[in-house]
């Protein structure tokens, strides 16, 4: 794309400096270098719009949690922005006057809109917390496109974002990172700005994008409200707290992410309607997680189909990326069998899934054509013994605790063929083989596991824990751990899945240097990644 920030960016070697600046120029540049120009062309959209919306005093300053985009399809693609004048207001509401505003959007090719290919107007109120979820419809596929909301006289920081090829269309190369776990008290989002700088067409976002703690932490990053959360104006406060980072900002406004929750966006290793954490009733329970869920919509650029009904999310969908990749989001959280201890993981009852997921996800592997099947999903797919010698020890959070289950998806990604289980929540790289039987190393290897670190949680991060050799011994279907901070950039082909280890070296104090710490391939038709010097 000549012409454009991304292909100008400096290379992502730069020191953090540069990369701050572009970040800057990226965001902020359209709105300074061309405001009244901008503010007339967004003017003129909106005067054909409803003038009914109750007026009232000027909103300043709106757009402090910057703007996103995701989901991404051929013809059309989320814009979210959420405005909120005072952010981290202890009621929740932003700083936002308790009325109804109207926002004008507009999306366009050309980065200074001067002939932007569609806009309009929406309103937004108090009972979503202002924030805003547009589809903008009618895109052309496999384009990149510029996007900013205005309210008033103030006009937001410019997004890009990229729509998916037209379906079954021929797509030779696509580029996404995974991330995931981003606690805001245990590091600055140095990774999150060097993401900003990739050239990607999605950022998939894995889970843990909020911590529900009261954790103050040691680097002058303490979660607000200063409690462990749980209603919704406390939700609320969290999303938007992490959300004023200017790192992350400028990550969302790069590329659409499309993203799932795990437990910590609610409560850690909640489970359906069942706190892990607290002997409390479902009904208690469930009130909280309406609180948790719609907060969390709030705050990311979903699509209509995600909005919360009382406390039910639908997370689980399908983004589809010409012919080359089919990809599952799974919501491994809503659904699921209480944890049990490790003698009850056989039980062939027991749905990490649930059963309409579960056959939405046999259905959608089924009718696949693509190249590569891709598993966006939260937690560690693979057997994981953790003893040393006999007996056995399994997460009791993980897929082996559901193991009846997790042994009959991973027939059908044998079936399905070149299939990638891609995992966040452990803070950790790894890389797996997908074994035909986790316990004969002999085996076939069916499918890929990718488990991508943490940005930030876990604090600044190790090349490996003393325990990570006992983990590679009893289990040889693992082929490497490292616990470095960052994300992973996948670059995938007809022919080949390239997987880079990025990582940084603390996140306790700002401004680190990226570096790769492994290349792993995998080829097509050739289940199992093997590293690459
Ligand atoms: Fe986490
Ligand atoms: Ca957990």
């Amino acid at each position: 794309m000549p012409g454009t920030p991304r292909s100008s960016t400096p290379s992502v070697s730069s020191p953090l400096p540069g990369v701050t600046a572009t970040r800057r120029q990226a965001l902020m540049g359209a709105v300074t270098l061309s405001a009244a120009a901008l503010g007339t062309t967004l003017g003129a959209s909106s005067t054909s719009a409803a003038t009914s919306a109750p007026r009232g005093p000027k909103i300043s300053d709106p757009f402090t949690l910057g703007v996103a985009s995701g989901d991404p399809f051929h013809d059309s693609v989320v814009l979210w922005t959420r405005l909120a004048p005072d952010p981290l207001a202890e009621d929740g509401l932003g700083g936002m006057p308790e009325r109804v505003v109207e926002v004008q959007w507009q999306i366009s090719q050309d980065e200074d809109f001067s002939r932007p290919v569609a806009s309009g107007t929406v309103e937004t109120g108090p009972d979503q917390a202002h924030s805003v979820h547009v589809e903008a419809q009618g895109l052309r596929p496999r384009a990149d496109y510029f996007y900013r909301f205005r309210v008033g006289g103030e006009i937001s920081p410019v997004g890009r974002t990229r729509t998916t090829p037209a379906p079954g269309a021929r797509l030779d190369h696509f580029a996404f990172a995974i991330a995931s776990c981003q606690s805001y008290t245990h590091g600055h989002y140095t990774a999150q700005a060097h993401l900003a700088q990739e050239d990607l067409d999605l950022v998939a976002f894995l889970g843990d994008y909020i911590y529900e703690t009261g954790d103050q932490g040691e680097i002058g990053r303490g979660h607000l409200p200063p409690v462990e959360v749980r209603s919704l104006a406390e939700y609320r406060i969290r999303h938007a707290q992490y959300k004023t980072d200017h790192d992350l900002q400028a990550a969302h406004a790069a590329f659409p992410w499309a993203v799932v929750f795990d437990d910590h966006e609610l409560e850690n290793n909640w489970a359906d309607d069942t706190s892990y954490e607290e002997d409390i009733p479902p009904e208690e329970f469930l009130q909280r997680r309406e609180n948790a869920l719609k907060a969390y919509y709030e705050h990311m650029p979903l699509r209509a189909a995600q909005r919360p009904a009382g406390p039910d999310l639908h997370l689980y969908r399908r983004l589809v990326f010409g012919n080359l990749v089919d990809m599952h989001l799974l919501d491994t959280r809503q659904y699921r069998d209480v944890q049990v201890a490790d003698e009850e993981r056989g039980d062939p009852d027991r749905s990490l899934l649930g059963a309409d997921q579960r056959r939405w996800l046999s259905q959608g592997l089924a009718d696949s054509t693509a190249t590569w099947n891709v598993l966006a999903q939260q937690v560690f797919f693979s057997q994981r013994d953790f003893a040393d010698g006999a007996p056995t020890d399994f997460s009791d959070d993980a897929w082996d605790n559901y193991q009846v289950e997790r042994d009959a998806v991973r027939d059908e990604l044998a079936e399905v063929g070149n299939a990638v289980v891609l995992t966040g929540d452990v803070h950790a790289n790894y890389v797996v083989d997908v074994k035909a039987d986790f316990d004969d190393p002999d085996s076939a290897t069916v499918a890929t596991e990718l488990v991508g670190t943490s940005f930030t949680s876990g604090r600044d991060g190790v090349e490996q824990n003393p325990g990570d050799e006992v983990q590679l011994r009893e289990n040889p279907h693992i082929k490497f751990i490292n616990r470095n901070r960052g994300y992973v950039r996948n670059t995938l082909t007809p022919t080949e899945w390239t997987v880079d280890y990025r990582v940084v070296d603390r996140v306790s104090e700002p401004d680190a240097p990226i570096r790769d710490r492994a290349r792993f391939v995998i080829e097509s038709g050739e289940p199992g990644a093997r590293p690459l010097v």
